[in-house]
């Protein structure tokens, strides 16, 4: 039994190809994992790092407490299962499933009981004495999986198991594969190209494309709150309808307008987490509902559609239709155009018929044309507030409050301006007073929705917060950004800092041992790098790593002003109030740091430690630790 953490892992192969970018993850103990995607989209490269048979090229990989980045794959004490079985043809049931504990001196009477237990789970006992050439697909797969469960592991690993199987097959295998889990009380991490596998096994999946995550949740968040439009298109069948549209808030509705002119009404309510420059109607919006979501009008309002295809399934129907008023006219183009609603059984319909749909306005999903990221967020990212300067105070929120000197100086004598503000930035303090209208659980964080006129403002709250009271707040004005006119005039402080650098090593004698000490070097000042680090960008960029340059990041309360260290000139102050921060030139980087109230220097100098520096690769975007 054991936990899993990847943490910031890479894979680059020796010709250059980067399969795998900063894959994160906590697998908790006895969960069912499965990495899910098309293919060649670095599933099988990150499990193969996992078993061990392949490099991590960057990146830290706990199995337990333990870092294994190093380890051999059979000190890992976890167990493969591949999509070929690999078993071995010359050799009995019995004689492929003992193999390994074999290799491993384990005695015979051990073997034994251990291979007639997993026979006995994987009910394959009267095929013992066959070789696999004389089974059936599944019942290799079985042997396969005895195989990796006499061994007793800590963590199953299973790459496409049930890909070489028919479809009746791979989904009776599915339900015991399941069953095994919760037998066996093991971690499983499972590889699957096929998305009905991935969301009838997995307690959490993790959807990837080309490389990159693009969202880990449960198979319920990943169906209702899909992070985007590849994961929205990716899960689900038949897949999600997509259309171009545009939104405008009209009092308590939001107007969704098609392309053709169609146009539906959904309650505000319902869409209320998107940012309010979206509402206006003159914005290009992706939006998704699931055919399933899509039901048929009576009245004939709604979307009118025109009946391609209809697929009768016994309990429900397909229909593949084209959307809009032109939709008689027959082209094969126009792929935005098409339209697949999912309704229960239905006897009347038939192609060439005229229907109309409406959506269910709880299931609707909008996402940003570009970006393509849902403009849903289960945490918004910013709240939009307006803001008036009136000499040293600022109107927000109704209030008035001092005008931070900083903000004053970004407006130079102008009066108008927007901030946006996170809501990790809104904290339960003294200035705004607001009534907490909604409380929402999102992962391990409350989301409170504020109310704020006839919108809300979204902000992160303790345990202690409930519905429906009304809490003073406070916005924490060095973590906002400030507008003018769609213009940013003052971005937030960022957390960390970056500074670039190189990187050196020196060789001495310690007690009649020689030993290594990295450094990394900025411009003259020299900060000792952990063994640990030094040797890991050693091991990823060889001996071109004392000639490269690397991004040093350093958090900023890890920066410290002192009397020695690396040099650099103050240019600017910027000056929040409550709080301080100086910009200072350092080479030919700037940096923010954080200063005291009475702060006046024109040359400082920083010092950190090694222990606190991330580094990064220049040469390819990549953390390497
Ligand atoms: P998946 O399991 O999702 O199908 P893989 O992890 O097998 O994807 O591969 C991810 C990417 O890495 C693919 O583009 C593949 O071509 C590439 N790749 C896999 N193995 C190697 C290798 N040994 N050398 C170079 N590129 C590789």
């Amino acid at each position: 039994m054991a936990n899993l953490k990847l943490s910031h892992i890479y894979k680059v192969y020796d010709n250059g190809h980067k399969a795998v970018n900063d894959f994160s993850i906590d697998i908790k103990d006895q969960e069912f994992i499965v990495f899910v995607g098309p293919s060649g989209c670095g599933k099988s490269t990150t499990l193969r790092m996992v078993a061990g048979l392949e490099t991590i090229t960057a990146g830290d990989l706990f199995i337990g407490d333990t870092l294994v980045n190093d380890m051999e794959p059979k000190d890992r004490d976890i167990a493969m299962v591949f999509q070929s079985y690999a078993l071995y043809p010359h050799m009995t049931v019995y004689e492929n499933m003992a193999f390994g504990l074999r290799n491993r001196k384990m005695p015979e009477e051990e073997i034994k009981e251990r291979v007639m237990k997993a026979a006995k789970m994987l009910d394959i006992e009267e095929y013992l004495d066959r070789q696999p050439k004389a089974m059936s697909g599944g019942q290799r797969q079985r042997v396969a999986l005895g195989r990796a469960l006499v061994r007793n592991p800590k963590v199953f690993l299973l790459d496409e198991p049930l890909s070489n199987l028919d479809a009746k097959l791979r989904s009776q295998m599915r339900s015991e594969i399941t069953q095994l889990h919760k037998s066996l009380k093991t971690t499983f991490i499972y590889v699957t190209h096929d998305q009905v596998e991935a969301m009838t096994m997995g307690t959490r999946i993790v959807v990837m494309k080309l490389g990159y995550v693009q969202q880990i949740d449960t198979p319920m968040n990943l169906y209702n709150k899909p992070y985007n439009v590849f994961v929205a298109g990716f899960i689900g069948s038949p897949q999600m309808n997509f259309f171009d549209v545009t939104l405008k808030r009209e009092g308590d509705n939001v107007i969704v307008k098609f392309a053709d002119g169609d146009e539906v009404l959904v309650p505000y309510e319902n869409v209320c987490k998107i940012h309010e420059d979206y509402l206006n109607g003159d914005k290009q919006v992706i939006f998704g509902i699931r055919p399933e979501h899509l039901n048929l009008s009576k009245e004939n309002v709604g979307l009118k559609v025109v009946v391609n295809n209809i697929e009768r399934l016994g309990k429900e129907t397909i229909i593949y239709g084209k959307l809009g008023e032109k939709a008689e006219e027959f082209t094969l183009k126009d792929e935005g155009k098409n339209i697949i609603i999912k309704i229960d059984e239905d006897d009347n319909l038939e192609v060439g018929d005229v229907i109309h749909v409406l959506p269910n306005c709880e299931k609707v999903h909008f996402f940003d044309h570009e970006s393509e990221i849902t403009l849903m967020n289960k945490i918004p990212t910013v709240n939009t507030l307006h803001g008036r300067a009136v000499g040293d105070k600022m109107e927000v929120l109704n209030t008035t409050v001092d005008l931070p000197k900083v903000f004053k100086d970004a407006l130079g004598g102008k009066e108008e301006f927007e901030i946006n503000v996170p809501p990790h930035a809104i904290k339960e303090g003294d200035c705004f007073k607001l009534k907490v209208a909604k409380l929402e659980r999102v992962d391990d964080e409350n989301l409170a929705y504020l109310v704020n006129g006839d919108t809300y403002l979204f902000a992160i709250v303790g345990d202690d917060v409930k519905e429906g009271d009304e809490y003073n707040f406070d916005i924490v004005n060095e973590k906002v950004d400030v507008y003018h006119d769609g213009e940013l005039i003052l971005e937030r402080i960022p957390e960390e800092e970056a500074l670039f650098g190189t990187f050196s090593k020196t060789e001495v004698k310690e007690k009649g041992e020689r030993v290594l000490h990295f450094f990394y070097n900025f411009n003259g000042y020299k900060v000792e790098a952990l063994p640990e680090n030094g040797y890991k960008i050693n091991s990823i960029d060889g001996d071109n790593c004392y000639k490269n340059t690397y991004k040093y990041m350093i958090h900023k309360d890890n920066i410290r002003l002192s009397d020695h260290g690396l040099k650099g000139e103050v240019i600017k102050l910027l000056d929040y109030g409550m709080i301080k921060f100086a910009k200072v030139k350092v080479n030919d980087d700037e940096i923010l740091i954080k200063v005291d109230n009475d702060f006046n220097e024109k040359e400082v100098y920083l010092e950190f430690d090694g222990k606190d520096i991330s580094v990064y690769s220049t040469r390819i975007d990549m953390k390497i630790c």
